[in-house]
């Protein structure tokens, strides 16, 4: 171990063998909370004292054709109770909204099968309404490289994407497609927000790290963790879910490995996870994968000034 901490403190990349040996770490152990502090420290070093809150919002709740067998939105396991897309003024309320309550970036987000064109005009209309200091990602299924030009030009400043865990087992895309829209998303300039996720306990950590090396190839500024929420109905929901120590010991070794410029994020929230140099948290509404009511922010989500007071109350300035 001291070996692995000393190539952290030099700032030295990491090998498999080191990510697994860090992830494998008990919770409990004195070596756990050295990680935290290191990841801590790295959090200092590369973003300050700056928090950030991302706010997002699914601007629909129909059936996704891609049946990720965790997933509340799978058109096999639809667990909404509801269907309906949101208009475009519904949308341009919600961002005008979020943008008096001073977020540092939006999301919308759409499943796999609403219409991308559709996408880009409203992309382009509710752009109109949003400072140009905030960005706009875009969170939709796979597109290539044309389509990715196209939300470059219509105002989006960045795409949330990844290969998810066990991609093309427990989803309906192979990861090669996943690999393909990363690759669109890079070469039209946008911003790439990374995420490992949805972590559950059957994942095991060389799994874990190899999402995580994933994202350190891509170089993101946006980092993020997210645990799997079981959702009743799913194929998963029996598996259950990581604890939050470890989605902490995650989240720092992915701080550590990635060393990303701009922003860490644990996703659900935690308070907790704050101690391993976390930095961003998202506010969340409209309909979600993660949930049963279709309206999140009714239920699991956040919103903008809980998660700015949980940044705050950790010490971080969010402006
Ligand atoms: S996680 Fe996304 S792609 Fe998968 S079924 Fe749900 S909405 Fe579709």
């Amino acid at each position: 171990m001291e070996r692995i901490f000393d190539r952290i403190a030099a700032k030295a990349d990491l090998d498999m063998k080191d990510v697994v040996t860090l992830l494998s770490l008990e919770t409990a152990g004195a070596e756990y909370y050295r990680l935290l502090y290191l990841a801590r420290k790295q959090s200092e070093e590369s973003f300050g004292n700056r928090g950030y809150v991302f706010a997002q919002i699914g601007i629909h709740a129909e059936p996704c054709s891609i049946n990720c067998k965790f997933c509340s939105m799978a058109a096999e396991y639809y667990a909404l109770p509801n269907r309906w897309r949101k208009s475009a003024d519904a949308i341009i309320e919600n961002v005008r909204q979020l943008a008096a309550g001073r977020v540092n970036d939006i999301f919308l987000m759409a499943n796999a099968d609403y219409p991308v064109e559709k996408f880009i005009e409203i992309g382009k209309t509710v752009r109109q309404y949003i400072p140009s200091e905030i960005r706009l990602a875009a969170n939709i299924g796979d597109f290539d490289a044309p389509v990715a030009r196209r939300l470059k030009e219509a105002g989006f400043t960045g795409a949330y994407h990844l290969v998810r865990m066990r991609e093309g087992i427990d989803t309906g895309t192979p990861a090669e497609q996943r690999v393909r829209t990363l690759e669109a998303i890079r070469d039209a300039g946008l911003e790439l927000y990374y995420c490992v996720e949805p972590i559950g306990p059957e994942h095991s950590y060389a799994e874990i790290a190899a999402e995580i090396f994933r994202a350190r190839d891509y170089h993101t500024g946006a980092m993020s963790v997210m645990r799997r929420t079981p959702v009743e109905g799913t194929p998963l929901f029996g598996n259950g879910t990581v604890s939050t120590p470890e989605l902490c010991k995650i989240a720092a070794v992915a701080l550590l490995v990635v060393r990303p410029s701009r922003s860490m994020n644990v996703h659900e929230a935690t308070e907790m996870s704050l101690l391993a140099g976390v930095n961003q948290l998202y506010a969340e509404a409209g309909a979600n994968p993660r949930d049963t009511d279709d309206n999140t922010e009714n239920n699991r989500g956040h919103s903008v000034s809980a998660m700015r007071n949980m940044l705050e109350n950790s010490g971080y300035v969010v402006d």
